[in-house]
């Protein structure tokens, strides 16, 4: 729709990236496109590696994507 949105993490305008594992859409400053997710979700998936739990279950960010 709008070419700039609400972060998900700070509220600012602007927000032009959406982690590809929670969907939120987010600002540069709170993405990290190293990893294509919000930098709360990089902290959890990039803090510990693969969780326990949902392993060997596939994703679902690709389920609704085109
Ligand atoms: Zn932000
Ligand atoms: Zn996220």
């Amino acid at each position: 729709m709008s070419s700039s949105g609400l972060c998900g993490i700070c509220g600012r305008t602007g927000a032009g990236y959406t982690c590809d594992r929670c969907g939120s859409l987010v600002c540069e400053r709170h993405y990290e496109a190293s990893v294509g997710f919000c930098v709360e979700c990089a902290g959890e998936v990039g803090g510990g590696g693969p969780s326990g739990s949902g392993d060997g279950r596939p994703d679902d960010a690709d389920t609704y994507r085109y």
